[in-house]
């Protein structure tokens, strides 16, 4: 959280800047930058440049600027603050209040206004000139193909390889437990297990999934996530979920219809 469906908000949003000259940018804690360019290199390559365009791949998203790039990622908490408005008033582990110390990173314009990121537990960063080959394809355009050439002879669980950012992205922890339970396939399972037929079906549950969350409003709706808790019950069909650690995040699974 947030996961591919928050952060394709929040590029929607900041869309709206596009076209903008950057006038100054502000990073209250030089730690929240990240990668070998310090903020002399942020503030040359930013100042007086216009924002050309904002793109999202996985749960980066990134900012063309003059020539250069700036990637921002929002790590568990972090929300983006676009003319003093947010997609989102409320993660899942955050407070909808804002607080000065919670500001990570204000990009001003000389047509007024303002970009800002909120992070309140502070996990995310932005880097200068991000390296978009380490991601893998984004989740919701993978296609077939691609899902089976990224979980193809791996000996890593379902659940920690769609958690692999370099093999498949944007997918984070809440989307990936919902996409095994459509698709009642157990998290626990090598890849490598996986039938043609398994792949399809998977394949289809990422889009789905995706689709279906969007239009409900974010990585939180799911079916399961009211069962996400001790004594939790599958919605298909009554079985008490089970909970263990995949690719280090709690995971939730039914046994009875996810094999
Ligand atoms: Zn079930």
């Amino acid at each position: 959280m947030p996961e591919l469906i928050e952060v394709e908000l929040y590029r929607k949003s900041a869309a709206r800047a596009v076209g903008r000259t950057i006038s100054s940018v502000t990073l209250p804690n030089l730690t929240y930058l990240k990668g070998t360019q310090g903020l002399d290199a942020l503030q040359s390559a930013t100042h007086n440049q216009n924002l050309n365009q904002v793109r999202r791949k996985g749960k980066l998203l990134i900012l063309d600027i003059g020539d250069r790039s700036l990637g921002l990622r929002f790590g568990m908490t972090g929300r983006l603050v676009v003319d003093g408005k947010t997609p989102i008033e409320r993660l899942l582990y955050t407070t909808p209040k804002v607080q000065r110390n919670h500001i990570r990173f204000v990009m001003t314009f000389a047509q007024g206004s303002e970009l800002a990121m909120v992070d309140p537990r502070g996990f995310g960063n932005i880097e200068l000139q991000p390296d978009e080959t380490k991601l893998g394809p984004d989740a919701a355009n993978i296609s077939r193909q691609e899902l089976g050439v990224s979980l193809k002879n791996s000996n890593a669980t379902l659940k920690a390889r769609l958690l692999n950012q370099q093999k498949i992205s944007g997918l984070g922890n809440l989307l990936c437990d919902e996409i095994l339970w459509r698709a009642g396939l157990d998290p626990r399972r090598p890849c490598r297990s996986l039938k043609e037929r398994e792949l399809d079906l998977l394949a289809s549950s990422i889009k789905r999934t995706i689709k279906v969350l969007t239009q409900r409003g974010g990585s939180h709706v799911g079916d399961i996530q009211d069962q996400r808790r001790k004594t939790g019950i599958c919605p298909k069909d009554g079985s008490e979920l089970h909970r263990c650690s995949l690719g280090g995040r709690t995971t939730w699974w039914c046994p009875e219809h996810q094999r």
